[in-house]
């Protein structure tokens, strides 16, 4: 067995990079960093009518936003390169006829219609499906007259029809599988000369050195015909471990139902790549030190084969949700400002579709919601004409407000609502919109005629003498400290999801508070 460890994530470019995918593509990634070896992205494009270039362009920006990056392959090249597999057809060729040289696969001459009598048959009769093998047996003399006629033809694989195949999975042990059980002979070169996922699979892992093959679990039933092949072409096969399935909560393999599935859409979504890191490594492995938190690095110390779980992996949204929360709070001001943006202009990551459903309604983003929107030059702007901010100003109270609201964000989509307030007037049409559930009109009312005095003191207070004043307000008024600030804050800011108050009204200025406060006392 060969020393260095050279793993590989190759996906089909036939869909968006999913939840599975990442987690396959980081386990290979942080097993190859924890033994100093290799991480190679292929490119298992050999399905033409699924392939779209847009899905080569996610894998590549989805590894680049999740920082996983490749030694070999994709757009860097490398040593045993290229790995695309559309580059590498002849190489394919060539080695299934070889297999055929070598007597371990044959030429078949079965047409389709022929193929669909016996599928018909096999149902009928309740067999089990799959080829016949009606051409293993061709003579040579069979053989050639069909390619003199020119017949198209497929090259199958000559699975043994007796006795077992075994091998060694690292997660899961010792596997047996009876060779009746494999598929009958599957095609390895097509009609067309392009290869089937087999083929290129275990011919592109033999060639690019690849000591551990690392899969999902549904991969399985794959194995024992790929340990197959590599006995027919005379090689080692790479060790196998088949990682474990990622299942919802309700014990079902996680999809749409259950939440975002797609990167794309928990970028749109408003998660950080850290906490997407650190919480899929989590899905069926565990750490030595058993901490919650980890960076990409540490965990590319960490990472060890014998830690990963057999039992399926269950995706828990909240668990991920605390893990954003933990380290939004971890940015600075700037790169909370920076990536929130576009979630408050409804741009760049915030702009890429989501599946939207009752359950899952689509994020309140944008200027819709925010009241800011980029001008040409990338720069945030009022998108009400009525208020009088400059280009500078409405950045600089962005910036301001960026360590109140760090502490409330779970996702950097909720960031548009909570600035809101600052940069559009509320419309306070009617008392009931104002008066706290506790209270009632009259007490609303002398909060709100109180409040003038309130916000007027607050610049020249420290924090905590602004509460103190609060307090003691709201006790001369007999109302709870809670049904005080409510008040102001829904006259002040309109919404009850805003900044803290007192930090909100220092932000939004004494005149504009007080004015706010005025206007909502004129429904009252
Ligand atoms: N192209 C396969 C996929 O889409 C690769 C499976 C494997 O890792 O062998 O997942």
């Amino acid at each position: 067995m060969q020393d260095e460890v050279r793993v590989r994530y190759a996906p089909s470019p036939t869909g968006m990079q999913h939840i599975g995918g990442v987690r396959t593509a980081l386990f290979n990634y942080l097993f190859a960093r924890s033994k100093g070896g290799k991480f190679i992205l292929r490119l298992e494009d050999t399905d033409r009518t699924r392939y779209d270039e847009k899905f080569v362009k996610n894998l590549y920006d989805t590894m680049k936003w999740l920082s996983i990056e490749w030694d070999e392959g994709g757009e860097k090249g490398g040593e045993y390169g290229p790995y695309v597999q559309s580059e590498r057809f002849e190489l394919y060729k060539k080695y299934a006829y070889e297999l055929v040289e070598k007597g371990e696969a044959y030429y078949c001459f079965c047409d389709s219609e022929r193929l669909e009598r016996i599928r018909k048959i096999q149902t009928e009769n309740k067999m089990a499906p799959g080829y016949d093998r009606n051409c293993r047996h061709l003579t040579a003399e069979e053989v050639k007259s069909a390619m003199d006629k020119g017949t198209p033809f497929v090259i199958r694989l000559k699975v043994p029809m007796e006795g077992v195949t075994k091998f060694n999975d690292r997660l899961l042990g010792g596997i047996e599988w009876k060779n009746e059980d494999i598929s009958p002979d599957p095609v390895l070169l097509k009609s067309d000369g392009f290869p089937t996922y087999h083929l290129a699979n275990v011919v592109d892992d033999h060639f690019m050195k690849i000591s551990h093959v690392m899969r999902a679990q549904e991969w399985i039933p794959s194995t024992p015909l790929h340990v197959q092949m590599y006995r027919a072409f005379g090689w080692e096969h790479p060790e196998f471990c088949h990682l474990p399935m990622v299942n919802g909560k309700d014990g079902q393999k996680l999809s749409k139902r259950h939440g975002a599935t797609s990167m794309n859409e928990f970028r749109a979504r408003g998660y950080l790549p850290q906490a997407i890191i650190n919480y899929v490594a989590m899905l069926g492995c565990s750490y030595e030190d058993g901490r919650d938190m980890y960076t990409l690095d540490e965990l590319a110390k960490l990472f060890k084969l014998e830690h990963l779980n057999k039992s399926p992996a269950v995706f828990d949204y909240k668990k991920l949700e605390w893990y954003n929360g933990q380290y939004i709070r971890m940015l600075s001001d700037e790169e909370l400002y920076k990536l929130t943006l576009p979630f408050i202009t409804k741009t760049g990551d915030a702009a890429l579709d989501v599946n939207v459903s009752e359950e899952f309604p689509a994020p309140r983003v944008g200027p819709e919601y925010s009241g800011i929107a980029l001008d040409s030059d990338g720069e945030p702007v009022c998108v009400d004409k009525a208020v009088k901010m400059s280009g500078a100003e409405v950045k600089d109270a962005l910036m301001r407000l960026m360590p109140l609201i760090r502490e409330r964000l779970h996702y950097l989509t909720d960031a548009a609502e909570m600035v809101h307030f600052l940069f559009s007037e509320p419309e306070i049409l009617s008392s009931d919109q104002i008066i706290p559930k506790r209270l009632d009109f009259e007490k609303t009312k002398e909060v709100l005629t109180a409040a003038e005095d309130f916000i007027k003191a607050v610049p020249a207070l420290s924090h905590e003498e602004a509460e103190e004043l609060a307090r003691s307000m709201s006790d001369k008024l007999e109302v709870k400290l809670g049904d005080f600030m409510m008040t102001i804050r829904m006259a002040v800011t309109g919404s009850k999801v805003s900044p803290p108050l007192i930090g909100s009204i220092l932000i939004l200025g004494v005149e504009r508070s007080i004015n706010r406060i005025k206007k909502a006392l004129r429904v009252f």
